[in-house]
């Protein structure tokens, strides 16, 4: 497609970053199973692995269906590039790998997918990283808990478990103001309800395992640069402004611009950590986005149905999800989702812990499984299965007490996922 910065979201999720097959003219991106890539000769061989020339050499670092992806997402988050990864947690940890180092640590909210707690708070000391967990609605807790030692900020702009939602543009300017990157996980709120570069992130995660597929079948990251960090400003960030030792002392900030962090996270990271995407699954995620807009239309509108259904219920003691006008994050969810609060909330059911489990039980059409952002819809009860290990303090503070589960409302009819939330509630709730 040629340059249109005035294309629609529609337009952009179906055509971004695609062309028709130089070779055989194919109109859809051809998957292209190959692990390596003729040189025209030896001169155009060197000047690809010295970086002066931009080509593909071997599937670990660039492929021509996964290059496809990773232009289409960075230009949906409106960002420069982006850098596509084996799952969301490779994600992660390939944001911070240019950040990071022994000492150094990262701000982060407490109100994070599960797993991501766990790789902050316990796998990334192994790198002598650590994360220092904080509540985001605190905003003096946050600029007071950003140290000398600080090297990025993280929080998720629809928040798990209960679709909490973060203000992103106070966040970002906390972080500017400490010269040190914002990172916002748009996995739960997806480009199509969020934007967070316009709220200031530097930097935007996905796990494109969820939404972005949306059909539940290849797990896949994404890190999208929005190109405008200055990692010269200050000695905070050496492996992108000082000399690399790995390209004859080439400094990634100075050479590449903008496109500093992208290109780090291909000739050093994708290159030496290896966490790379695979053609097939990008293939897949490729499919998925083309329909991405009108997806999350539908699970936004099925989730404001079902929470409003849910809330009026005298079965149910409470409802979390931001699109209701009883939730606290209502207002803030219209400046930083104007598009719907996404699909993810959790409710109580009265009759506790026993009650959660006979429901997730009863149920016919939501599947009781450890995912979310699929077309069909889920169901979780974080206290018996994700969150079993916590006291039920800990799960409290997590929004995952005892009598409270996860809902991720798919795209069925509403009138048939309420119905079957109706009869497991009348089995479960007896
Ligand atoms: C699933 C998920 C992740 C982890 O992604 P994987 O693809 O499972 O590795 C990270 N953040 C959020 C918000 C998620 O939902």
């Amino acid at each position: 497609m040629t340059d249109g910065p005035s294309y629609g979201f529609d337009t952009l999720q179906i055509h971004a970053g695609a062309r028709p097959d130089p070779a055989t003219g194919a109109r859809q991106t051809p998957i292209y199973q190959t692990t390596a890539y003729v040189f025209r000769d030896a001169e155009h061989a060197a000047a690809l692995f010295n970086l002066q020339e931009v080509g593909y050499i071997y599937s670990r670092l660039t492929n021509p269906t996964v290059a496809v992806l990773q232009e289409r997402i960075a230009t949906l988050e409106g960002g420069v590039g982006a850098v596509c990864c084996s799952s969301g947690h490779a994600a992660q940890i390939m944001a911070l790998f240019p950040l990071m180092a022994p000492g150094r640590n990262v701000v982060a909210s407490t109100r994070l997918y599960g797993g991501t707690v766990t790789q902050f708070s316990q796998t990334i000391k192994r790198f002598g990283w650590s994360a220092k967990f904080v509540d985001f609605d605190d905003l003096d807790a946050v600029a007071a808990a950003i140290d000398d030692n600080t090297r990025a900020v993280f929080c998720e702009a629809i928040a798990n478990p209960g679709g909490y939602i973060t203000d992103v543009r106070a966040v970002a300017d906390l972080a500017d103001a400490a010269g040190v990157p914002l990172i916002v996980d748009n996995t739960t709120a997806t480009p199509y309800l969020c934007r967070p570069i316009e709220h200031g992130a530097t930097l935007v995660v996905h796990s494109t395992t969820k939404y972005l597929t949306g059909n539940g079948t290849v797990t896949g990251g994404c890190v999208v640069d929005s190109g405008r960090f200055d990692w010269s400003a200050s000695d905070k960030f050496p492996s992108l402004s000082a000399p690399e030792p790995a390209y004859h002392g080439l400094r990634f900030h100075e050479t590449f611009g903008p496109l500093a962090y992208t290109f780090h996270g291909i000739a050093i990271g994708l290159r030496d950590l290896g966490m790379t995407m695979n053609p097939q699954a990008a293939h897949y995620t490729l499919m998925g986005i083309e329909t991405l807009s009108l997806r999350m239309e539908r699970h936004v509108e099925n989730a404001v149905k079902i929470a409003q259904w849910l809330e009026a219920d005298p079965r149910i003691a409470y409802v979390t999800y931001a699109g209701l006008p009883s939730s606290p994050y209502f207002d803030r969810a219209k400046t930083v989702c104007p598009k719907g609060a996404g699909a993810l909330f959790t409710f109580a059911v009265k009759g506790g812990y026993e009650a959660c489990v006979r429901l997730v039980d009863s149920l016919e059409i939501f599947s009781h499984v450890a995912n979310l952002g699929d077309t069909r819809s889920l169901i979780i009860h974080s206290a018996s299965t994700t969150h079993r290990q916590l006291t039920p303090e800990q799960q409290k503070a997590a929004g995952a007490a005892p009598d409270v589960v996860r809902v991720s409302i798919g795209i069925e009819d509403a009138d048939d996922l309420i119905a079957d939330l109706n009869q497991a509630l009348a089995r479960a709730v007896a």
